[in-house]
């Protein structure tokens, strides 16, 4: 039998044919495969511009290059990949941990009494945990009264919406960045986007992204300038070129995974002690589809539970570990802060598998088999 991954790519021969044209042509790195994937993911996300960079992690980081100085404070949640709050450290700011809403989103009400208590907080970095947005109204209400820098983390939400605002459109924040690792909803390969709507923002991205060059025709047709420091965050026309290819598909990928989200949410519906982590939605991207299982009530533990799926093809996980109690944050002096919420989620929640190319028989197994392991 196949492993059960909890998530994974769907490649298709058009795919395959798009890269191969790639390889076949003048460019390899970014050219006009890069230019017309900018433009789409942009049109797509509704917002006006888009920079492409070698992945999610670049696209943090050239981000917090962007919006933060040294020193400044930013709330982050600790329900997210590392990546999320290692960019505030990249720039040397500092990130404050904020404890989560019932939904695995930061609590941004929590951040609220953060920001009447310490007015020298600079940013929010939200995630959209999973593929569900965090609220937008209670968003634009804080960035507009406390006069905050927005980042949102859309790296699990592509294709989600938030009633009539879009992920990425930026509509409520100053910049997005987008993952398409394999595992996510869609992929080049690796690779990440920025989206913003900010002119300036968008001019010094593109400059960051190689080397902090500027060409200066004034000279000469050759000469560039560098005036800050930039790295090298392309993103090649080979990926970009399956960026596009599986753009095509975006819409079908969320289709197929919302149709697997909603099986799960309607099983899970007459299960004593697990919980869906929140109620189906069409609004969610759903990158994940974690449940919360009362273990207590339960005959095996997490880890058991985790090795005895594997012993049966099932390649769960179990997101996030909580930033903040990871050994280098933790000699940073963190760790302590006060997430109970963060902490029973964390020893409860599980993600399933989630990917369009799931099959029905196999997401019945998984949860007959989850089931049976858990009633021991
Ligand atoms: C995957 C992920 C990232 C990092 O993206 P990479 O492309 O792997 O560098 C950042 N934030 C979140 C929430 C992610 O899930």
């Amino acid at each position: 039998m196949n492993n059960i991954p909890y998530g994974k790519q769907t490649i298709s021969q058009e795919d395959i044919d798009a890269v191969v044209e790639v390889l076949k042509s003048d460019f390899l790195t970014t050219g006009p495969k890069a230019k017309e994937f900018e433009e789409k993911i942009a049109k797509y996300c509704g917002a006006k511009y888009c920079v492409c960079v070698s992945n999610g992690t670049a696209a943090l980081h050239l981000s917090s290059m962007v919006l933060l100085k040294e020193n400044d404070k930013v709330l982050t949640t600790p329900n997210s990949f590392l990546a999320t709050a290692n960019a505030i450290l990249y720039v040397n700011a500092k990130p404050i941990f904020v404890d989560i809403c019932s939904d695995g989103n930061i609590d941004l009400d929590l951040c609220e009494e953060q920001l009447k208590k310490d007015s020298s907080i600079k940013a929010i970095y939200a995630v959209h945990f999973s593929g569900k947005s965090v609220n937008q109204e209670k968003l634009k209400y804080l960035k507009e009264k406390y006069n905050i820098l927005i980042l949102e983390d859309c790296a699990h939400s592509i294709g989600a919406v938030y009633k009539d605002i879009k992920a990425g459109s930026c509509i409520n924040s100053d910049i997005s960045i987008f993952s398409f690792h394999p595992v996510k909803t869609l992929t080049t390969g690796e690779g990440g986007a920025i989206t913003t709507n900010n002119k300036e923002y968008y001019e010094k991205l593109l400059r960051l992204r190689n080397h902090g060059t500027t060409p200066n025709p004034e000279i000469g047709p050759w000469h560039y300038d560098m005036n800050e420091l930039g790295f090298n965050y392309r993103l090649t026309d080979i990926s970009c070129a399956l960026g596009l290819s599986q753009l095509n598909k975006l819409d079908i990928f969320l289709e197929k995974r919302r149709q697997i989200a909603k099986k799960y949410d309607d099983f899970f519906q007459n299960i004593l002690n697990i919980e869906s982590l929140y109620s189906f939605t069409n609004e969610s991207a759903y990158h994940l589809y974690v449940i919360k299982i009362d273990f207590k009530k339960f005959k095996v533990d997490k880890k058991e539970l985790f090795l005895k799926l594997r012993e049966n093809n099932i390649f769960i996980q179990y997101h996030y570990i909580p930033i903040n109690k990871q050994p280098y944050y933790k000699n940073l002096g963190y760790g302590d802060e006060h997430t109970p919420i963060m902490e029973d989620y964390y020893e409860k929640a599980l993600s399933l598998p989630i990917f369009p190319a799931l099959l029905e028989e196999d997401q019945e197994y998984v949860l007959k088999t989850l089931l049976e392991i858990l009633n021991g």
